[in-house]
Formats: structure tokens, C-alpha cells, sequence
């Protein structure tokens, strides 16, 4: 099913991302990460892809294959373009049609000095573009509610992100975020610049120290103060710092929801207690 009927069909859709294991006996374990998140029902769950260069992504469509034929769960594949060229783009969609994957995540992917660009995709505008020419995806695109760090300023971003809508994204996934307000207030600038699509907010639950600081650098999400005492107070221990970031995630995504947002995306970092706590923690909401 594409990621718009999903939204048409759903009163809230929920998503969860995972990345491919590096390793090939990592990915025999990954049934057991599937057999718990597909048991929580999402409507699709998202396969991170390399940046470039990288064979794990074959490991991709491999796992995304695994989740719609094993686990009947809509997979929805990243697709990174700034190492890639038409040639390689056409090859990855020519796969992924005869494999019978529905729906892209169509990303621009992070610029990165070992790995060579090959000048032909800019943008994730352009990779939407090509896409929509040539192949029958159900295209999603990234967001970022703080910004994305290249960006000179919230207008600039705004245009940019209306490309992308323009050249044919239909969903938008955010990046992950620890202050909603950011989020309410981006999506009212989308509104006002005429972005009608849904915005699914992105919620990375936060269950130890070295994934803040990787995550922080990494995205420059802003650490809201209430965040930053659960971290001072329960850094070292974690136990407690597991059931405060789970408790602080839950508190975001029942915001969200109650202030009718009608989408989420949980980053799972490939921890299936992870999704089961936030899911029981909105049963009776979802
Ligand atoms: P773009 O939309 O191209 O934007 C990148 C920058 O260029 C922005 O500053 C934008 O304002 C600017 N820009 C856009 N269009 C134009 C234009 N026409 N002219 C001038 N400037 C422009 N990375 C991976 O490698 N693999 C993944 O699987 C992956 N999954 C992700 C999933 C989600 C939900 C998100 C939010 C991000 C993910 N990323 C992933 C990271 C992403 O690749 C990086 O954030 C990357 O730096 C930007 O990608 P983009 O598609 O948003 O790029």
C-alpha cells in the first residue's frame, strides 16, 4: 500500500525505523527485532540506507523485502542520491519494482568527505524529480522542524522543503526533536507556505548518554532544560536513565497526539523493548 492511502485509511499511522545490521549473521538475529516490532502492528516500517558506497545496502532491500514477504508489514526504503547517478538510481528502482516495493523515502543523504559525489543529484528535489519520471513510488522526504544544519535560516528551508513537495514528496518523515514546540510551529510555517501533505513528527526515545551526545551533534536537535536534568541526574545509571527517556518519549508522543497530530515515527534504533514500551504506553490512545 502507498503512504498516502495509509493516511487516508488511518486515524493515526505509526512507523518505525530500523537500519540494516552490518554483519550477516546479524541480520539472521534481526527476525527476532521483527518478530516483536511487527507484532506492535505498524503500518509501515522504514529501512535506513547507506550514504554511499556502502553494500549494506543491499542489506536494505534485503530486510525490506523480509518485513513486506515474511512479516506482511509495508516496508518503506531510504534512498540516498549524492554518491549515486541516474545509471545507479534507474538500477535501484528497476530492484526494488520487481521486488515489489511501494514506497521511497527519497533523501538527499548527509555529505561526506570518504565518499565521492558524483555530481548528478543535488538535491533531494532533484532525486524526487528523477523518481517521479521514471517509477510509480509512493514518495515520502525528510523534514527538519530546527532546521537542517546547512540551512542559512527557517525561510530559506522553507522553499527548499516546497521543492521537494512540488517535484512530488507526499508524506514528510521529520527529523527527531525533543521540544514539540519546534514541531507545531514548523508545521504552521509549512501551512502558511501552502505544504498540505502530512507531517509525520520523528521520536527518538533516548535510552543512554553516548546516543544523546552522538544524536545531538549528529542532527542539532536542542536539548530542552527539562531533558537536560533527566540526563545530569540519571546519565550514569542506566536503568533509571532507560525509564526516564522512555517516560520523556511517551510524554512527547501523547502531546503530539492530543494536540492532533495524526502520525508518528519512532525511531527504534533496532530495539524492539524500545517500540513495545511506547506502544503499550498508548494503547488506549492509538
Ligand atoms: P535536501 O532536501 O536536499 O536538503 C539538504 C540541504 O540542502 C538543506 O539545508 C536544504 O535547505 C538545502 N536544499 C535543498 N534543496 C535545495 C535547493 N534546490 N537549492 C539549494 N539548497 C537546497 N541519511 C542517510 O544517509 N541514510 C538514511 O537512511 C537517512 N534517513 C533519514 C530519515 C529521516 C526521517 C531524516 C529526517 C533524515 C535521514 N537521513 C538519512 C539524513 C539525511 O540524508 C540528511 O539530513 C541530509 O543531510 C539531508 O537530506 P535531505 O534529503 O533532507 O536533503
Amino acid at each position: 500500500m502507498k503512504i498516502t492511502q495509509m493516511h487516508k485509511q488511518k486515524d493515526t499511522v505509526l512507523s518505525f525505523e530500523i537500519f540494516p545490521p552490518k554483519k550477516d549473521d546479524e541480520l539472521k538475529n534481526i527476525d527476532a527485532t521483527l518478530d516483536i516490532l511487527c507484532e506492535l502492528n505498524p503500518d509501515f516500517i522504514s529501512v535506513t540506507f547507506g550514504a554511499g558506497g556502502s553494500s549494506n545496502n543491499n542489506r536494505t532491500i534485503e530486510l525490506a523485502k523480509k518485513i513486506k514477504y515474511q512479516y506482511h508489514v509495508e516496508p518503506v526504503v531510504h534512498l540516498t542520491c549524492l554518491s549515486y547517478d541516474k545509471k545507479d538510481i534507474d538500477e535501484f528502482s528497476r530492484i526494488l519494482t520487481s521486488e515489489g516495493i511501494e514506497n521511497v523515502l527519497a533523501l538527499r543523504g548527509d555529505r561526506n568527505p570518504d565518499i565521492p559525489e558524483k555530481d548528478e543529484f543535488h538535491h533531494a528535489s532533484d532525486l524526487i524529480t528523477y523518481l517521479k519520471r521514471k517509477n510509480d513510488f509512493g514518495i515520502a522526504a525528510a523534514c527538519y522542524p530546527e532546521c537542517h544544519p546547512e540551512s542559512a535560516n527557517r525561510v530559506e528551508e522553507m522553499r527548499h522543503l516546497r521543492k521537494k513537495v512540488d517535484a512530488g514528496a507526499e508524506v514528510l518523515l521529520s527529523q527527531l526533536f525533543f521540544d514539540n514546540n519546534y514541531f507545531y510551529r514548523f508545521v504552521e510555517d509549512c501551512r502558511i507556505a501552502g505544504i498540505d501533505i502530512p507531517i509525520t513528527p520523528g521520536i527518538m526515545p533516548v535510552i543512554n548518554a553516548k546516543q544523546i551526545k552522538r544524536m545531538v551533534t549528529m542532527c542539532g536537535a536542542s536539548l530542552p532544560e527539562r531533558f537536560q536534568k533527566i540526563i545530569y541526574k540519571y546519565g550514569d545509571n542506566k536503568d533509571a536513565l532507560f525509564d526516564a527517556g522512555m517516560s520523556y518519549a511517551l510524554s512527547q508522543i501523547i502531546d503530539l497526539l492530543a494536540n492532533d497530530v495524526d502520525s508518528i515515527h519512532l525511531y527504534t534504533m533496532n530495539n524492539p523493548i524500545v517500540a513495545r514500551r511506547i506502544c503499550e504506553g498508548i494503547r488506549n490512545i492509538i
